[in-house]
């Protein structure tokens, strides 16, 4: 007999271990080149919300630019000095990280460098993504980003807006965003007792749902094996745009594919003799529960109708409009949380966890990641950079010309560059690869570009579907951003990312398919040079 209990499956995982705290303008007022334990002023709020991280068990560090120290203004026992005082208005730290250069040295640790990020989480005895950095102006978050840690930006009056605007994640102060860390947190911790009564055992058969492209699939990785570690087996609905990513993810026992006309981009009129077929393909999976999810402009009804008329008793999704009796579960999400941790939050909120040995990173297969020769000898030794010119949607590829200079520069610094692509897309990629690339367009299938990945020093592309799949092999990723949807919630997920592109544009937040700005100038803007330096910073050596 099915009673309400405690949940089968795992518990959830925590998203972050530690919290990376720039000192000027976000813990203390900001004098600069300050030298004196008297001019140590907090800002308001900072010791209550930092110990709310300590009593939530996090860890604390703080990274900071001190050029003053290079630049001899004040003395490195003045500034221990100004560091004890911190400690005694604010608690204890478990490190303090201090680049004490200026610019013009290029060291690695100076932020928007990640050196100070990765030295942090190592002193905490963590990894940069399962950090949280909290600064005030675009350099700690950049720094952030490059470390691949989540970075929150609290702007102050000298803040740029064109670092607010670029920034993934913004709170007014670090009181708020202690808030955010620690909703956001609590929001993929699955509730103890599941919305609706469960037996003793596995949840049965519940089906999942994701349509959409490759991306949308693969960023809702993580919530579908946290639903697979308290079900009994999970049948994954997709559309034709995303099912070769669904073969890809880990926790999937069977795909069932079928074009939803209420989500794709360019739909066929519905037809109804397909949709009562795909009823009966639902109905004969004969699942216990279904989770639906979407992105936040979807609409997760229609499918609910559908599963509700295939007999699934109990069916979760987020929704803002009122779903009647289509929903046993409607869950709400804030606007502005990465696309992963929304889908986590919805399993989360229908009682599933992550299990105890897994991360809320996006991951694939682990077969279809071993390398084949066939292929190996196509790219050659590792080490190269992928460049990968094309994207689902037009607003979000730069034009041919710029990717064109970017292979060239690359190749001019001294990379070997593989310039992929699609089958499609194989006009694009040989003129593209003409400036100095290798073409490989058209050559390999989703699981042979993660396979490519795999091997990449780093990719360089827009916000497309490869870019999460670099995320799902934990290769670094240069994002050549067009801000026509937000950065915070599209941006690869938990591995060391540059972004680049204007994030002012007036494309932005338009989610325009199409450019509407003549001259496309959220990306064709975007200097080679700059790209080169960002593969430094991801792929130094
Ligand atoms: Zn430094």
């Amino acid at each position: 007999m099915a009673q309400p209990g405690r949940t089968p499956g795992g518990d959830g995982v925590t998203l972050f271990d530690a919290v990376l705290l720039d000192r000027d303008g976000t813990l203390v007022e900001d004098v600069p080149f300050n030298g004196d334990p008297e001019k140590v002023r907090p800002l308001p709020g900072v010791r209550a919300a930092l110990d709310r991280l300590r009593a939530a068990g996090l860890r604390l560090g703080v990274v900071t630019n001190q050029s003053g120290v290079a630049r001899g203004l004040f003395s490195g026992s003045q500034m221990a000095a100004v560091h004890a005082r911190v400690e005694q208005l604010l608690g204890p730290f478990g490190t303090w990280r201090v680049c004490p250069h200026e610019d013009a040295d290029g060291c690695g640790c100076r932020k928007p460098a990640p050196g100070l990020v990765w030295a942090a989480a190592a002193d905490l005895g963590t990894v940069p993504a399962r950090c949280v950095v909290v600064g005030d102006i675009g350099r700690d978050v950049v720094a952030a980003a490059a470390a691949g840690a989540a970075g929150v930006l609290v702007p102050t009056a000298v803040t740029r807006a064109e670092e607010v605007a670029a920034a993934a994640w913004t709170a007014v102060d670090l009181p708020a965003a202690v808030e955010e860390i620690l909703r956001r947190q609590a929001a993929v911790t699955p509730a103890a007792v599941a919305p609706w009564p469960v037996s003793g055992g596995g949840r049965g058969t519940v089906v999942v749902v994701r349509a959409d492209s490759v991306g949308d699939v693969l960023v809702t990785g993580p919530a579908v094996r946290a639903v697979a570690a308290g079900a009994d087996r999970v049948v994954l609905v997709c559309g034709p745009r995303g099912r070769a990513a669904a073969d890809l993810l880990p926790g999937v026992d069977e795909v069932i594919e079928h074009p939803l006309p209420w989500i794709d981009p360019v739909p066929a009129p519905v037809d109804p003799v397909e949709m009562r077929g795909l009823v009966g393909r639902l109905a004969a999976v004969g699942a216990d529960e279904a989770v639906i999810f979407t992105s936040f402009h979807q609409s997760p009804l229609p499918m609910a109708l559908l599963l509700r008329m295939a007999g699934v008793p109990r069916v979760a999704a987020i929704s803002d409009d009122y779903p009647g009796s289509l929903l046993d579960l409607r869950h709400r999400v804030p606007p502005g949380v990465p696309e992963p941790e929304r889908a986590l939050s919805l399993a989360a909120a229908a009682g599933y966890g992550l299990a105890p040995e897994d991360q809320p990173t996006l991951r694939l297969r682990p077969d279809a990641l071993a390398p084949r020769p066939d292929e190996t000898a196509v790219t050659g030794p590792e080490g190269y950079v992928v460049v990968h010119p094309g994207a689902s949607v037009p607003a979000r590829a730069a034009p041919a010309p710029r990717y064109a200079e970017i292979v060239a520069a690359l190749a001019s610094a001294g990379h070997r560059v593989l310039v992929t692509g699609g089958r499609d897309e194989r006009e694009l990629t040989a003129r593209v690869a003409a400036a100095g690339g290798v073409d490989l367009g058209g050559r390999f299938n989703l699981a042979g570009l993660a396979r490519v990945l795999t091997r990449a020093r780093c990719l360089v592309v827009g916000n497309t579907g490869p870019a999460h799949l670099a995320a799902a092999v934990g290769t670094p990723v240069v994002s050549l951003f067009a801000p026509t949807v937000p950065f915070g919630q599209w941006a690869p997920y938990r591995v060391p990312t540059v972004r680049l592109g204007d994030p002012t544009a007036p494309c932005r937040d338009t989610r325009a398919a199409t450019c509407p700005v003549p001259g496309h100038p959220c990306l064709a803007g975007i200097d080679p040079a700059d790209v080169v330096a960002a593969v430094r910073v991801l792929a130094p050596g």
